[in-house]
């Protein structure tokens, strides 16, 4: 059984940018390399602040309530709902910075909870189905493979090894496209997983919480990493690498701009390599 941490504590925080860059590497991290090395720079190597969005914001405190029903079960407390509602209202109360609601901070935090009450009702999990971690900060050591360490967090292993990955979403997913949208991150659990365990393991689930009027549940299970899978994720690390060495931060417009923070700045980078724009 994997070592319970409580805290959450995130060990990919760290000031010294370039070069610890180069250390280590996450699945957020590289999932927002492939999507655009300028916003990149922008969030990882210049560090720039932004304010929490709306959408940011919702899935924390959804993810907050679920990460305490999950460690409810590791403690094998009953189930109350009014806890994990006591979790949300502060949860959602604790907003860092001013977030822009639009007017519609009231109809969505009543949505948070629908969500919420939906996933409750519908999950496969049963209650006294004991999870084998919860909220778990793991590193593997890739040196061997020529990559940097891999860090991340395991928000939820499920009885027998199945690894679950929470998403909040606006719309129904279509199981193909979410699980190739995903498969970065569920390719780095993979690998954290086996080298916590020392086992393979089951399978993985994306569970996503679909945040409409009429809230749905979506689970979408997969199978273990395949070898290829694995190479897949190596290859893409390796190019991690190499374009940090090559301060490739370059910008990649597409649709990822839409929900870009960094719009601003990216209209006034002229192609400077390691400098603010
Ligand atoms: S606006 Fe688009 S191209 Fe510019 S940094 Fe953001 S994602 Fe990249």
């Amino acid at each position: 059984m994997i070592a319970l941490i409580e805290n959450g504590a995130n060990p990919a925080v760290a000031p010294a940018p370039l070069e610890r860059l180069k250390q280590t590497v996450s699945a957020s991290r590289l999932n927002c390399w492939l999507q655009c090395r300028l916003k990149f720079y922008f969030r990882y190597v210049l560090k720039l602040a932004k304010p929490k969005t709306a959408a940011l914001h919702f899935g924390s405190v959804v993810h907050l309530v679920l990460q305490h029903w999950n460690l409810t079960r590791w403690r094998r407390q009953p189930f109350e709902i009014e806890k994990l509602k006591s979790v949300f209202a502060t949860g959602w109360l604790e907003q860092e910075g001013v977030i822009d609601w639009e007017g519609e901070e009231a109809e969505q935090k009543n949505i948070a909870w629908l969500v919420l009450e939906k996933y409750f009702t519908e999950t496969p999990i049963k209650a006294n189905e004991m999870p084998e971690a919860v909220e778990v900060p793991v590193e593997a050591d890739l040196a061997a493979h020529g990559l940097p360490m891999l860090i991340g967090i395991l928000d939820l292993v499920r009885a027998g090894g199945r690894i679950v990955d929470f998403k909040t979403a606006g719309k129904t997913p279509d199981p193909e496209m979410a699980l190739h949208q995903n498969g970065v991150q569920l390719d780095c659990y993979s690998v954290l997983y086996r080298e916590a365990t020392g086992k393979r393991e089951a399978g993985r689930e994306l569970h996503h919480l679909i945040k409409t009027k009429s809230p749905k549940l979506v689970i979408t299970p997969t199978g273990p990493m395949t070898d290829g899978q694995q190479s897949r994720l190596f290859r893409l690390m390796e190019n991690y690498v190499a374009g940090l060495e090559r301060e490739d931060f370059v910008p990649a417009p597409g649709f990822g701009c839409l929900g870009c923070e960094f719009m601003a700045e990216c209209r006034s980078w002229h192609g400077g390599r390691s400098h603010a724009p």
